[in-house]
């Protein structure tokens, strides 16, 4: 057999197995050997059977005695009976359902033995133990055992003796990290890190073929980041000239102060913007902490040297949100009479310049004809069509991988690369931080504006709805609105949650003089449109709304938010909602019910813990302690590796980075890494 053979080759696989294989995407001796366990069974410990303890994991040698099968329970279980010996004493071990057994096993043979002795009858017994001929190389007992995914047909046996088949074949994998800088960085060769991670010696085994995979992973997107870099930086960026007066006059025209933060923010940027390298910055920002401004500021400069400028929303309601924002604080400038701030929309059902309807064709030649101005939009703005003539500035509202890929799409042909900042609440942990030391400068704004109060946050319990429900009207009577998020749109009958229709038809029963709107994804845009905008206006005081609001979502007049089945949203999600509350001077409130009536001790300690911490960066952290990292940025949109949260992972980066810069500086076309060259070559963004 050679690496590409085909596993049906493997002599002790069947048809079935070579099928259910297939399934899993394995095909070949090579696809074998790459499917990697995501776990280990710890039987390294052997035992005598005179000192086994009950509930121990343990193996054992030992010789079979006695053997034999027959049928128990009104003859529907086969039941096979052994009984096998060490020098130090015997034991009964019992195995259900493999009546096959019986045949392959025979007294006299030498075993091991895998599994937990527990007392069955006031006797220690091993129930249904994984066991295996003594061979000189165990791999069901006896030693860390590998776990695999499995699937029908395939049992954890199976793929391991199929593993061990090929294992020998690894020798002949090609190693595409070269060799002086796997040495330098005391990596083991790809062979060796494949052999260990299926059958490794010791934990240590695992961690450094771990490491040896992880860095050659880390290593290609570094390869792929740098070389990207080298020819950005050498196209450069248009140094866009700070215009002091401009900005000063449209900070003084703002109806509040900005933050020191937002200052020192938009400071950074403004300084970026003048310098002739591509910016690549993250804007980081709890929800209502104001980064839409600063990115107007960075906006209104690049427009005012005659540069277009690009703003991506994740959803249409927020590039509609945006562009109302953009209209309300840009429009009053003018230059030369010219409708230069008046900004434009395109999304798949919006295409406009300030108030005013126009075909897309329309816009995508003014785009490609260069007319400067602010483009606002969803992934429409990306589409082939849309031509940037002169693009200064490309900003990324809730991140996708940082926007670097967005960015390149913008670029299409043009001769300078636009600056870039990217805005996002999600909390980047410091380790991923130190991590990105290099490839992106980050800026942060940790405080509120100022008279930002405290959102009053209480776990209602279900019998007290009503007074919950006095307090949103007498709220609603002073003149504020109110959210309510549900977790479903329709009703499920198989679950307890609240579903916006439901709450839609229940709280127009309680409070029957207040006007009640209704919002969820599966709305059309222009109906969600037209339901934000009553909202907006206060034609719809209370809003009944699915997790659609999460992201961003501005309407100050709202103090109150009610969040139903809250057991059903992570902390930082929580958050997200509750920072569509308090975006301006008055008190607010959010209140949680949950579907169950009698919630779990966890589930009220983590709702209690949400009411007591205000600042979505330790709630983020608390998530992490929870839910594991996996969890914290569970949603799409966020873009997120969790393994980007691993220490042990991120600590590589740097080292990464360096040899990667190091071999580009060389070659910068791999020209002398053929291996390399073939493996990063689909992955490349291209920017001519
Ligand atoms: P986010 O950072 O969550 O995107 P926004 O930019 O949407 O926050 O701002 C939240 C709200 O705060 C908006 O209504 C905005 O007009 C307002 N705002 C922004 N900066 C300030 C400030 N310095 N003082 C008072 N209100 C502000
Ligand atoms: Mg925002």
């Amino acid at each position: 057999m050679n690496l590409s053979s085909p596993i049906s080759e493997i002599p002790k696989l069947n048809k079935p197995q070579v099928a259910a294989f297939k399934k899993l995407g394995i095909e070949t001796a090579r696809d074998l050997l790459m499917f990697l366990p995501f776990r280990y069974l710890d039987f390294s410990k052997t035992a005598k059977i005179s000192g086994l303890k009950a509930g121990e994991n343990i193996s054992l040698e030992a010789k079979v005695k006695s053997i034999s099968s027959r049928f128990s329970f009104r003859g529907q279980v086969s039941l096979a009976e052994a009984i096998v010996s060490d020098e130090t004493g015997s034991i009964k071990v019992v195995w259900f359902n493999q009546p096959y057994l019986a045949k392959s096993l025979k007294p006299g043979d030498a075993i091991f033995l895998a599994g937990q002795p527990d007392y069955y009858n006031f006797t220690l017994q091993l129930t249904n133990p994984i066991y295996e001929k003594v061979s000189d190389f165990p791999v069901q007992t006896s030693r860390l055992v590998p776990v695999y995914h499995l699937t029908k047909n395939l049992y954890p046996k199976t793929i391991r003796n199929a593993v061990r088949d090929v294992l020998p074949l690894a020798n002949s994998i090609k190693d595409i990290l070269p060799g002086n800088i796997a040495r330098s960085q005391g990596l083991m060769a790809i062979s060796e890190a494949i052999q260990l991670r299926h059958f490794p010696k010791n934990l240590e085994d695992i961690l450094k073929s771990q490491q040896r995979f992880n860095f050659e992973e880390i290593f290609l997107n570094q390869l792929l980041i740098q070389k990207q870099k080298i020819q950005l930086a050498k196209k450069g960026a248009f140094a866009i000239k700070f215009n002091q007066k401009l900005v000063k006059k449209f900070v003084d025209s703002l109806p509040f102060k900005l933050t020191d933060e937002q200052r020192r923010a938009a400071w950074d940027i403004l300084q970026d913007l003048e310098k002739p390298l591509p910016m690549n910055r993250l804007l980081e920002g709890d929800v209502g902490s104001g980064k839409t401004l600063v990115a107007l500021i960075a906006a209104l400069e690049a427009i005012s040297n005659d540069f277009q400028v690009a703003l991506l929303a994740p959803t249409e309601i927020l590039a509609k949100q945006h562009f109302e924002t953009a209209k309300k604080y840009l429009t009053a400038y003018k230059t030369h009479g010219r409708e230069l701030y008046k900004p434009s929309l395109l999304t798949s059902s919006y295409v406009q310049v300030g108030e005013k309807e126009i075909k897309k064709a329309k816009l995508q030649a003014l785009i490609s004809e260069g007319m400067p101005g602010l483009y606002i939009g969803t992934h429409a703005l990306l589409e082939n069509k849309v031509k940037f003539k002169k693009l200064g500035l490309v900003i990324i509202d809730e991140q996708h991988r940082f926007g670097v890929k967005q960015r390149a799409t913008l670029m299409h042909g043009s001769t300078k690369v636009p600056h870039l900042v990217s805005l996002t609440a999600t909390p980047i942990p410091r380790t991923l931080k130190l991590a990105l030391v290099g490839e992106l400068d980050i800026s942060i704004i940790r405080q509120k504006p100022a008279g930002r109060k405290t959102i009053e946050t209480r776990l209602f319990n279900n019998l007290s709805r009503k007074k919950a429900y006095q307090f949103i009207e007498t709220q609603i009577k002073n003149g504020r609105q109110a959210f309510v998020i549900t977790p479903l749109i329709d009703e499920n009958p198989a679950s307890e949650n609240k579903s916006a229709k439901n709450e839609l038809e229940n709280l127009r029963k309680i409070f029957p003089e207040l006007s009640i709107g209704m919002l969820h994804g599966k709305m059309k845009s222009k109906e969600k449109e037209t339901v934000m905008g009553d909202f907006l206006s206060n034609k719809i005081q209370i809003l009944v709304s699915t997790s659609v609001v999460e992201v961003g979502v501005d309407v100050p007049n709202a103090s109150a938010m009610v969040i139903e089945g809250a057991e059903h949203f992570g902390l930082s999600q929580l958050h997200q909602f509750r920072g569509r509350v308090g975006r301006a001077d008055y008190q607010s409130y959010c209140f949680l019910f949950t579907s169950s009536n009698e919630p779990t001790q966890e589930i009220t300690n983590r709702l209690e813990a949400f009411c007591k911490i205000q600042s979505g960066f330790d709630l983020a952290e608390l998530d992490l302690k929870i839910r594991g990292s996996g969890q914290l940025f569970g949603q799409e949109q966020s873009g997120f590796d969790y393994k980007l949260f691993d220490p042990a992972y991120l600590n590589l980066i740097p080292s990464a980075r360096q040899e990667a810069k190091k071999l580009l500086l060389d070659d910068l076309n791999l020209s002398n890494y053929p291996l390399l060259q073939a493996k990063i070559k689909d992955r490349l963004v291209h920017f001519e």
